[in-house]
């Protein structure tokens, strides 16, 4: 069985880096039936917060990527750690080092001074003295000293580095007992029974160290996907302004969760040249080896182009709960339905989508003011009473009513469709007016109507 897992540490907020790399692990997964776990690597207890894990767990909600069994904390296993660098000690594959701060910073300074690597240079390996009084020993590993760590990656293909050039004895405890790094990602992953590993390449430098101890450990090793990283347009690293930032900001922004997931997949994996993507087409495509090799870029028009699909698509229902979260309760709402899909082929977001429809539902508190300047007259004010009169006086629906009206009077549409935009939106960019009618109803355009004969009246 496949069995996945996304690894965050809870330093901050998600990014999309690191929504990738969870999206990528969950599709892999569910395409194989398997397992996708999530683990919170909080050993770095200074560094990381409870807040940043539930921000976490929040992002995840979010977009529906779901994760088998309880979350699994790293700083919830320290006894396990402590009990895997006793195994390795009394194997004698790992040893206690008594070397001083002082004595290892002078080693580093000669090394260096000698342009070499600065490395641990084994004093302890094989000790059989008696330990220096007054220090607390660490535990380090005893590693490969020569020779090749080789592994195939399924996105990089072959890498090998020489052990002489990347490793010494590296610590798995330090003087206080805790575990490093490498050593606990490399127990929680073979205790979770982890298969595939697919990360950000930043991680490759951890890869050798990892591998030296699954051996040491006799662990099965789980294979490798290192995945380059989102660079912006203009090749550099993602920053914040590039779009480097919360992954609930998109939410805030107006983003539906399944458009910035069809983003994200793309950036760096591709199925033939489509673009759309439903969750069960990524489940059902993607392979961890179909990854590009090289870094992909940050796309943003993109991503507005795959969120303007997903709105029109999206069913009017979805789209009202998203306006929950803006402040526009419309579930009740006859015409919820209606004003959906009136709006949802023009909002690029539903920031936009919520905007344009309080637009409608909303009495104007104000009116465009160029858009006054450019289309009222002084015949305007006259116009317009004559309509709301015909409106009041007349019954039928909008659209043949007002042709009635236009006919009797000799007048074109256009001549007054703008104002009553204007009167019924504030503004003359507006979805079709009869539609805008229909929405708001008789009680609420006639009131509109005489409000805005009011302003140009008064205006005049
Ligand atoms: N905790 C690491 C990170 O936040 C991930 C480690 C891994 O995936 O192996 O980048």
């Amino acid at each position: 069985m496949i069995i996945t897992r996304f690894a965050p540490s809870p330093t901050g907020y998600l990014h999309i880096g690191g929504l990738r790399t969870a999206l990528y692990n969950y599709l892999w997964a569910r395409r194989n039936g398997g397992k996708f776990l999530l683990r919170i690597e909080d050993t770095d207890l200074k560094r990381n917060s409870i807040e940043a894990a539930q921000a976490i767990e929040e992002a995840f909600k979010w977009t529906g990527l779901s994760y088998e069994g309880e979350v699994v904390y790293q700083s919830q296993r320290f006894d396990l750690y402590k009990e895997y660098v006793q195994k390795l000690l009394d194997k004698n594959q790992a040893y206690y080092c008594y070397m001083s701060k002082e004595e290892l910073d002078a080693l580093r300074e000669e090394q260096t001074a000698r342009k070499e690597r600065p490395r641990y240079n084994g004093k302890y390996r094989d000790f059989k003295g008696t330990p220096p009084a007054g220090i607390e020993p660490v535990v380090r590993i005893k590693a490969p000293l020569s020779g090749e760590i080789a592994f195939k990656d399924g996105v990089k293909g072959n890498i090998s580095f020489k052990a002489e050039d990347i490793l010494d004895d590296f610590i798995i405890a330090r003087s206080d007992g805790t575990p490093t790094y490498n050593f606990t990602v490399v127990i929680d992953d073979a205790l979770m029974g982890i298969t595939d590993i697919i990360r950000g390449d930043d991680h490759l430098s951890n890869t050798p160290k990892q591998i030296v101890l699954y051996e040491a450990l006799g662990f099965n090793m789980p294979k490798f996907f290192h995945v380059p990283m989102i660079n912006n347009p203009q090749g550099k690293k993602l920053s914040k302004r590039d779009g480097a930032i919360d992954v609930m900001e998109y939410k805030s922004q107006g983003y539906l969760s399944e458009a910035l997931l069809n983003f994200l997949v793309r950036l760096g994996w591709s199925h033939g040249d489509q673009e759309i993507f439903s969750l069960e087409e990524m489940i059902k495509f993607f392979n961890p080896n179909d990854i590009n090799a090289s870094a992909s870029s940050y796309n943003q028009q993109k991503l507005e182009w795959l969120n303007a699909h997903y709105i029109k698509n999206a069913a009017a229902k979805r789209l009202w709960r998203e306006a929950l979260d803006f402040g526009l309760d419309m579930r009740e709402d006859k015409n919820a339905e209606m004003l959906a899909d009136m709006l949802r082929e023009r909002a690029k977001t539903t920031v936009q989508f919520v905007q344009m429809a309080k637009n409608i539902i909303d009495e104007p508190l104000s009116y465009d003011a160029q858009a006054v300047e450019k289309f009222a007259a002084p015949s305007s004010a006259a116009y317009l009473k004559n309509y709301a009169e015909f409106l009041k006086n007349n019954s039928g629906d909008f659209e043949s009513l007002t042709n009635e009206f236009l006919e009797k009077n000799t007048i074109k549409l256009k001549e007054i469709a703008q104002l009553v935009r204007i009167a019924l939106t504030g503004s003359s960019v507006s979805p079709s007016i009869f539609e805008v009618m229909n929405i708001v109803g008789l009680k609420a355009v006639l009131s509109r109507l005489e409000k805005f004969i009011d302003f140009l009246e008064k205006g005049k």
